[in-house]
């Protein structure tokens, strides 16, 4: 299907509403029936229409027929966060006494679900280094049941091979799920790949404005059908209308924000790259990346999100490079119009500290919309400062 008429058309019938051009924010909570057989069929199968804005909603669902189809998938669910759709669909697929084989160092709060409370119901997690998909074989056990990606991830980018790691999954009854909020539908597409789950933060580029926090789940009708009449319904951690109707707004601009945030990345990668005060900058689609061949062959470009390794002895130099940004906001969250800084060390206590550990000296990028000249100036003089 045509990315513009996913965009621009699918879902929306104006005529229902004035022929407004803009869907109306459909505020209700419940929805009307005239006669009882027709309230009868959705409350034995709520999933088929509107009955209660807990599950469904026309604004909702313009929005969640538009992200199925960009993703190549049957049908979608949009969250009120990223971190609630991956709660809910890992959730989905195991019971006591099941075990997950997951790329290390997952999204946090992914970790923290496999660390803690996924293990006080019996269920187990074995991390592995998915940059080779021989160790997710080596993990696999008589009760894995699910395998679970992330890739790239979203600060040192490692990849998986999303096509390898599925053909073992299948060949042993195993159930994938991807987290895809690095790429977006618009770059990287993991259901054509034979992914049975994709999910990603809606908080990120789908929003694009730094104003709503929400994520979206993607699959088959039938997974995802039984996903809304349990874990959806029951955990109530749909979007509202208003939430829905921003993602929406933003989903009008998504490949031009795009396009646009990776040609300044290009840019400001090379730029970074001659600077003498960076050891090194992780970008999956920079040739020096370690995996740039499979992140060319599964992934149509990248987004905006870089890291930078500083040359630095002590924390104080990180810190200053860091506080003397400029146009560049320190702050968490990506994908929206301002550009950001993240550095690792502000996730540590400072006597943790090493100048020997790279990461310790690590800052990730994301670069919005601003012009990249503008951006690298303010690089340029927060550098100096080292
Ligand atoms: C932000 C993020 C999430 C969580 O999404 P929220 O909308 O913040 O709940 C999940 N995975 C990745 C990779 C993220 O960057």
């Amino acid at each position: 299907m045509d990315v513009s008429f996913i965009l621009n058309e699918l879902g929306e019938d104006r005529e229902q509403y004035f022929n407004a051009v803009a869907p109306p924010i459909v505020q209700s909570s419940n929805f009307a029936f005239n006669k009882v057989s027709e309230m009868r069929e959705l409350m034995l199968d709520e999933y088929k229409g509107f009955l209660y804005s807990r599950g469904n909603n026309p604004t909702l669902s313009i929005l969640q027929q538009k992200l199925a189809a960009l993703d190549g998938a049957e049908a979608a669910l949009v969250f009120g966060s990223g971190a609630a759709a991956i709660f809910a669909s890992v959730l989905s697929q195991v019971k006591q006494g099941d075990h997950i084989v997951s790329v290390r160092d997952p999204y946090s709060w992914a970790g923290r679900m496999f660390d803690v409370i996924l293990p006080r119901f019996g269920v187990t997690t074995t991390y592995v280094d998915g940059t080779r998909t021989e160790n997710f074989e080596t993990a696999l056990q008589s009760n894995t049941r699910l395998i679970y990606l992330e890739s790239p991830n979203s600060f040192t980018y490692e990849l998986q091979d999303i096509s390898a790691v599925v053909k073992l999954a299948k060949s042993r009854n195993i159930v994938t799920i991807i987290d895809n909020s690095y790429c977006s539908p618009i770059y990287q597409q993991p259901i054509k790949m034979g992914v049975d789950l994709c999910l990603q933060s809606a908080t990120k580029y789908i929003g694009g404005h730094s104003d709503v926090v929400a994520g979206v789940l993607t699959g088959s009708t039938e997974m995802i059908s039984k996903i809304f009449a349990s874990e959806y319904m029951n955990v109530g951690s749909g979007v509202s209308p208003f939430a829905a109707w921003l993602l929406l707004r933003g989903l009008r601009t998504l490949p031009i924000r795009l396009q646009r945030i990776s040609e300044s990345t290009l840019k400001i990668v090379d730029w970074l790259k001659k600077h003498p005060a960076i050891e090194r900058v992780i970008f999956p689609m920079d040739p020096d990346f370690p995996q740039y061949e499979l992140a060319k062959k599964q992934m149509q470009d990248a987004g905006g999100l870089l890291t930078i390794q500083l040359k630095a002895e002590k924390i104080e130099q990180v810190e200053r490079f860091c506080d003397s940004l400029q146009h560049f906001l320190m702050a968490v969250s990506w994908g929206g119009h301002e550009s950001l800084a993240f550095p690792a060390c502000a996730s540590m206590n400072v006597a943790d500290f090493k100048a020997e550990e790279p990461r310790h000296r690590m800052v990730r990028l994301y670069i919005g919309l601003e012009e990249p000249g503008y951006l690298i100036k303010d690089l340029e003089q927060a550098l100096a400062t080292l």
